[in-house]
């Protein structure tokens, strides 16, 4: 199959929401009147981003959620994606299974692909997304003020949890191993929440490398600091059956979770309660902002501070 054939079979379905998608040297895209438009683009390694023989249907999914979840940190709305693909052959099955799982979450979403380009190379996958936010109401990672609540969504440690079981670090029931390896390897971008944030976010970011690394982002933008409560952390079924040490450091700075880590004034805790009931998303208050340095400081529930020296996460984070 040359490569012409190759887009057009498994890359060229319609993309209503562009003027001009794949086929000419350029798409064209007409963003709707009077928004910015945010881009972001992200590029999946094998081997350093995802295992060798990672599932297709599910790597078309994750190299699009992960993308579309620095748009949901922005309260960006998603609007059109472009895909760079390298491949190290023209496996048509790997292709279809590829394209199913990109398409479906775009879908979801309504993101239309409206270009890109592929080449013969190491197994590589860089998306672009571009989306809209009304001006002035980007959510940036500058703009957490001290007396900030801090908040996380979903159940941040499960996404290591799953790597952990897959490489066999830890043993998970059945369920509990489908449960963290599907986030791990099919992560839900948080668009609805970003979009819902705007106006309410004084601070966000995606967590995508650890939640206290993320965290640290945002303090470093903001020129604060941050005190957490590892009683407050959420704990899913999952989490809770797992060894406490891992737990622990899962949570803290275990990557690959794509939750949405936001800062907002304690005068907002009962819309961001009903946006989680209404959402069906756990939004869990997890921290406050503090004046000093851009440090967060995590506490036990004896009021011991969490020591990320000793305690065995640095080195995760780093990794
Ligand atoms: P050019 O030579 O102008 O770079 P290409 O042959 O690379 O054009 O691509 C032809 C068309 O197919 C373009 O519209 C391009 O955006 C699109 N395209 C190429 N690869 C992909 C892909 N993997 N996904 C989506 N569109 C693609
Ligand atoms: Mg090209």
């Amino acid at each position: 199959m040359t490569e012409f054939e190759l887009i057009n079979r498994y890359f060229n379905r319609p993309a209503p929401s562009a003027v001009l998608g794949v086929g000419d040297d350029c798409a064209l895209l007409a963003p709707s009147p009077g928004m910015q438009v945010a881009v972001s683009t992200d590029m999946l390694l094998e081997g350093r981003h995802f295992l060798p023989g990672t599932d297709a249907r599910r790597l078309g999914h994750k190299s699009l959620a992960v993308n579309l979840s620095d748009l949901a940190a922005m309260g960006a709305a998603a609007r059109w994606a472009f895909l760079a693909i390298a491949l190290p052959a023209a496996d048509e099955q790997w292709m279809a299974a590829f394209a199913e799982g990109l398409y479906a979450l775009a879908g979801e979403h309504g993101v239309d692909l409206a270009g890109g380009d592929t080449t013969r190379g190491p197994l590589c996958i860089a998306i672009t997304v571009l989306g809209e936010v009304p001006p002035g109401k980007a959510l940036r990672r500058a703009g957490a003020g001290v007396g900030d609540d801090v908040w996380v969504s979903g159940m941040p440690g499960e996404a290591a949890l799953g790597l952990a079981h897959l490489r066999g670090e830890v043993k998970l029931d059945a369920a509990a191993a489908a449960h963290c390896v599907a986030r791990l390897e099919a992560p839900q971008p948080r668009l609805e929440l970003g979009v819902r944030l705007r106006g309410l976010a004084s601070g966000a970011i995606d967590i995508s490398d650890g939640l206290l690394g993320d965290l640290g982002h945002v303090l470093k933008a903001s020129g604060v600091g941050a005190q957490l409560q590892l009683a407050l952390m959420p704990r899913s079924d999952a989490l809770r059956a797992a060894p406490e040490a891992l737990v622990e450091r899962f949570q803290l700075a275990g990557g690959d979770d794509y939750e949405l880590l936001f800062t907002a004034a304690p005068a907002h805790r009962a819309e961001i309660a009903a946006l989680a009931t209404g959402l069906g998303l756990p939004l869990t208050r997890i921290g406050a902002i503090v004046p000093g340095p851009p440090r967060a400081r995590v506490l036990r529930a004896d009021g011991r501070e969490v020591d990320p020296g000793r305690g065995g996460f640095d080195h995760f984070a780093s990794a």
